[in-house]
């Protein structure tokens, strides 16, 4: 590759990075993918496989104060019908993923009477998601637990399995004649060579590109760094368990995946072959894997009733949180883009993000993107926020473990702006 010169290099080969080069080589554009280890690698390869139309800790009432009411009403409805449009690519690609377009759900102790669930209903409806309000013998039918009174559900949601949709992607991608290239690591920042070129320095020798779309995110290490230092770089870690082979029928039945409203959040996705998937945002960097396991193997108990035996998997990424929650699309230099901040819902929005770069490095007016270009900026005090989101967590789980002692459900803190 020494030397060689293409329309668009891609840094990158996540869901974002793959999405991308999708589109521009779909435009009959000369395409590469830079890939410091193999597709999937980051957090597109580890993550618990929710597709959820929605951002994660802002409402589409809080897009629109940020960004104004039109820009807030394109990303809101595109957003919405990301995960549909997912969805729909797989099938049409054929890519094998256990995928599962059944919905997505998020309980929460509040009772159905309760004026919030309306609230979030009209919210989501506005921005265009088909939502409905699960009660609990539903709730319970679908998934298994009695813990909480209703849920919302996403219908457009569901699920997949990460690391087997973006390797589909990856194929995809090369179907059209594009190239992933492996073990390419960008050993320095992009650097504009000439007014039309950018320079590309890896590990297989320097690149060129006219255009070159960062899509590291929060996992950019080496010459990709300064993107990741954009967000607050969080850890979760997810785990497997096999279910007892009697008993467990009931748990997740439909294969809808769910996740709680709490700022400790309860997330649970059933696998293939009687398994489930599990994890949690970890307190500390010290944590061992005997803790992780019986914090986890507490909450399969308490929310399903099931005694499980210890988790065969244990795995761990990085999310990018901005201390706003929204994501940031972002120019390094005139030929350079790229975006970060996924606030730990990511599938469905990089693959609107993957689909809006392309359209920036095919020369597409800026103003049909609906999220606002922006300079890159480092994040402040990124360990402090860490250090700071990490107590507020750690204090809600010692909650919730005292009301669960005394056999009562506790109210979940909402997820909405931990750092703030
Ligand atoms: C544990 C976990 C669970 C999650 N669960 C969900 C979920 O259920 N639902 C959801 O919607 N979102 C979830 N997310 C978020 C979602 O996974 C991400 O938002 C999304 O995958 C980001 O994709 P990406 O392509 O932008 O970045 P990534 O997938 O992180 O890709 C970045 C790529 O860049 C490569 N790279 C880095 N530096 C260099 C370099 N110098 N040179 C070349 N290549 C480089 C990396 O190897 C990597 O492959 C989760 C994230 C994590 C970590």
């Amino acid at each position: 590759m020494d030397g060689e010169t293409f329309d668009v290099a891609v840094v990158g080969a996540g869901i974002t990075g793959l999405t991308a080069a999708f589109h521009a080589a779909r435009r009959g554009l000369r395409v590469a993918v830079l890939e410091a280890g193999e597709a999937g690698a980051g957090a597109s390869g580890r993550n618990s496989g929710f597709v959820i139309p929605t951002l994660s800790r802002v409402g589409p009432d809080d897009v629109a104060r940020a960004w104004g009411d039109a820009r807030a009403a394109r990303f809101n409805a595109q957003l919405s019908g990301a995960a549909t449009a997912l969805f729909e690519f797989i099938r049409a690609e054929g890519i094998v993923c256990d995928a599962r377009q059944n919905g997505w759900l998020q309980p929460d102790r509040l009772e159905p009477s309760d004026g919030v669930w309306q609230h979030r209903l009209r919210t989501q409806r506005q921005a265009g998601a088909d939502a409905r309000l699960v009660e609990r013998d539903e709730l319970h039918a679908l998934c298994g637990t009695a813990r909480y009174p209703a849920a919302l559900c996403l219908t457009e949601g569901g699920q997949i399995d990460p690391l087997a949709f973006t390797r589909g992607l990856a194929a995809a991608f090369t179907r059209l004649g594009g190239t992933v290239l492996n073990g390419c690591r960008l050993l320095a920042p992009a650097a504009e060579q000439t007014k039309v070129l950018v320079g590309l320095d890896t590990s297989l020798g320097m690149v060129f590109a006219r255009r070159v779309i960062m899509a590291t995110n929060a996992n950019g290490h080496d010459g990709a760094r300064n993107l990741t230092a954009a967000t607050l770089p969080f850890a979760l870690v997810l785990a497997a368990y096999d279910l007892p082979v009697c008993g467990a029928d009931h748990v997740l039945r439909t294969h809808q995946p769910f996740s709680d409203v709490g700022r400790d959040m309860a997330f649970f996705r059933r696998l293939q072959g009687n398994r489930l998937l599990t994890g949690m945002f970890p307190t500390s960097t010290r944590l061992s894997r005997e803790a992780i396991d019986a914090e986890l193997q507490r909450r399969i108990g308490h929310v399903f009733g099931v005694e499980t035996t210890g988790l065969t998997d244990l795995w761990a990424g990085r999310v990018g949180v901005t201390p706003r929650g929204l994501p940031q699309l972002l120019q390094f230099g005139p030929n350079v883009f790229g975006w970060t901040g996924c606030n730990g819902r990511g599938i469905a929005l990089s693959f609107v993000m993957g689909h809006w770069l392309a359209d920036l490095v095919a020369d597409a007016p800026i103003e049909s993107i609906p999220v606002p270009l922006q300079a890159l900026k480092a994040a402040r005090a990124p360990q402090l926020g860490v250090w700071f989101a990490r107590r507020l967590i750690a204090a809600e789980r010692r909650r919730r473990e005292r009301h669960e002692r005394r056999g009562a459900t506790p109210a979940c803190t909402v997820l909405h702006y931990p750092l703030d």
